[in-house]
Parts: structure tokens; sequence; C-alpha cells
């Protein structure tokens, strides 16, 4: 188990990170997720030993990961850390990049395992490429082979598919995060891209300036999302009071989403239509109500000027509301 313990650090006299306070079981993904400047990267950083924390600690299973006050050599072994920035070989093959930590000793078992991650990574056509040729996403996943080379027991990605184009996106996504849990390798995987990690990961934590605003599933995270912050990470979302929705007297604002609201006859909400956005597979309407914009998901384009009705479902409030 991965045990952080209440850590806080700065990197001059301001706070990047206050009292962060987790535990992942072996084998788990967790998302770490939060606006740029949160603070992302710095715990990864910390995670992986390269600072030393100003309070708190962080153990895997019994060992205490130490910073470089205590440590020479930043990253225990058992971890690796594919940076935001990767660090290649420019004038090597992509083939002798992933296999620059295996052993030589028997060279025909390497061999079979740098063909092995050249699969995982989608790198078959380019293996004897020189690695100063290839594009920035191809670098990237030749970062991730080579930290997956000798499987660490823990894996630390920033931003891991942020130079690779969409069509390889949803394919790499889906083999390395397989092959991790087939494996049980343990993953941290810093994002702000929620398609990177919905589907794959077990938690979300979400970072606001530097604290921890949230830790959960994905599906309970979405499905109940406390904050805007979390709401947008996921979709567009609207805001309604509850006086503008219910009976209710007391104050409140709950959080819906566009595909959460549905064109009907008559409703509390009447709504004019200003622009129909094709989106694919529906339309995303734009609407003026009360002074604001409010969005929803329609299978057909709408008129602008035309007046319309929208509504929450029954089970969407007293979810929300509650
Ligand atoms: P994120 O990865 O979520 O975008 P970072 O961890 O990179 O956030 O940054 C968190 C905060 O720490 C930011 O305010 C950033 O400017 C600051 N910061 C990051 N790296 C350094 C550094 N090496 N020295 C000083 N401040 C830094
Ligand atoms: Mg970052």
């Amino acid at each position: 188990m991965l045990q952080v313990k209440n850590i806080s650090f700065s990197y001059h006299k301001e706070k990047v990170l206050e009292h962060i306070d987790f535990n992942i079981f072996r084998g788990d993904i967790l998302a770490i997720a939060g606006e740029s400047g949160s603070g992302k990267s710095t715990l990864l950083k910390l995670l992986y030993g390269e600072f030393d924390l100003d309070s708190g600690q962080i153990f895997w299973d019994k060992q205490e990961v130490l910073g470089p006050k205590y440590n020479l050599i930043t990253g225990p072994d058992y971890m690796k850390y594919v940076a935001q920035e990767f660090d290649l070989m420019p004038f090597t093959t992509v083939e002798n990049n992933i296999g620059k930590f295996l052993s030589n000793f028997y060279p025909e078992k390497k061999q079979h395992r740098i063909e092995e991650l050249i699969e995982i990574v989608e790198l078959e056509d380019v293996a004897k490429h020189k690695v100063k040729y290839l594009s920035g996403g191809q670098k990237q996943r030749v970062a991730l082979a080579r930290a997956l080379a000798k499987e660490p027991e823990i894996l630390l990605l920033d931003e891991p598919f942020s130079h690779i184009d969409n069509l390889k996106k949803q394919s790499l996504r889906r083999s390395l995060f397989k092959y991790l849990k087939e494996q049980k390798i343990t993953c941290l995987v810093a994002t702000h891209d929620k398609d990177d990690i919905i589907s794959y990961a077990d938690n979300i934590l979400f970072l606001h300036h530097g604290k921890s605003i949230a830790y959960n599933t994905p599906e309970q995270l979405y499905n109940t999302p406390k904050y805007n912050l979390i709401a947008s990470f996921f979709d567009e979302f609207n805001e309604f009071k509850y006086s503008e929705i219910s009976n209710l007297k007391k104050y409140g604002v709950i959080i819906v989403y566009p595909h959460e609201l549905k064109l009907v006859d008559s409703s509390t909400i009447k709504a004019t239509v200003k622009q129909s956005y094709f989106r694919g597979d529906h339309f995303l309407i734009q609407t003026a109500f009360n002074d604001r914009n409010i969005y929803f998901k329609n299978e057909h384009k709408l008129d602008n000027g035309q007046q319309i009705f929208l509504e929450i479902s029954k089970e969407i409030m007293d979810n929300r509301m509650s």
C-alpha cells in the first residue's frame, strides 16, 4: 500500500501542497486531477523523492520515500516516473531507448521484452528509427515503454497522453491501463483531461490550490459533483437555484449536466434558444434563462429565438438536492 500521510510542501514561502493525505492499494490506479498550477506535478515529484517534504511522510508498504536530504539517488528502484518533459537518448533507436535499463545478460529475453513493450505502446512501425526523428507523441510513448521495461511496482505518469493524437490516444489508454491492471502495477496519473482516466481510474484525487477537495471513484464524483470544479472536469454544466426548479424555500444550488435537461411541452424552466452547436451525435443547444446561459443536449437543431421548456428528472433532483 502507498500511504501519503498528511504531507505539505513549498518551493519557496508559499505552500504548494497542504495536508495531502490518502492511501492507495497495490495495483490501484489513482488519477490526480485539478487545474493547471494546482500542484499535480509537484505531488508526483514528492512521491518520487525529488524534494524534501515540509511535513508529513510517504510510505510504500514499510519503506519510507525520502527526499534528497536523506537519499542521494532520486527515485527508489521500485518506482518509475514519466515526467511532462521526457528525457530520452535522441541519437539512439526506439528499441535501444526502451531497453536502456534492461540487463544484457540474456539478449533474447531482452529483445522479447522490448518487442512486448513496443506492442503495448504501438510503436512497431518506428522500432528501428532514431528517437530524434519521432513526433512528440511517439517520444512520449517511448518514455512510457521505457518506464515499464523493468516492471516497476509504482508508476507515476504526468499528463502521459498530452502529445499523442486522438487517433492513437484511445487505443493506447486501453492497452496501457489493461497492462498495468494485469501486472498489478500501482499507478498515479496526473491529468486535466477526463478522457485519460474516467474509464480506468479506481479513484480520483482532486487538487485545488494545493489542497485535496475530493477523493472518490469517477462514478461517484461524476454523479454527485460537490463543486463546479469537479463538474467542469467531466463536462459542461448548468447551475440552478432550488427556487428556480422547486418549491423549496431554502437557498441552494444544484449542478445539472446538459444531457440531464429534457425538452418538454411545459415546465417552470422557460428558456429562449440562442444557438445550436453540432456535436456529432447530438446538438448542444445554448439557451437564455433568467439572464444566463443554460445548455442542453438535443437530437435536433432548434430555431434561434424559439421559446422552449426544460425539465430535470425527479431522480436527478432528489440525488443532487439531498
Ligand atoms: P500542476 O502540475 O497542477 O499544473 P505544479 O505542481 O506544476 O502544478 O505547480 C504547482 C505550483 O507550484 C504552481 O504555482 C507553480 O508555479 C509552482 N511551481 C512548480 N514548480 C516550481 C519550481 N520548480 N519552483 C517554484 N515554484 C514551482
Ligand atoms: Mg503539471
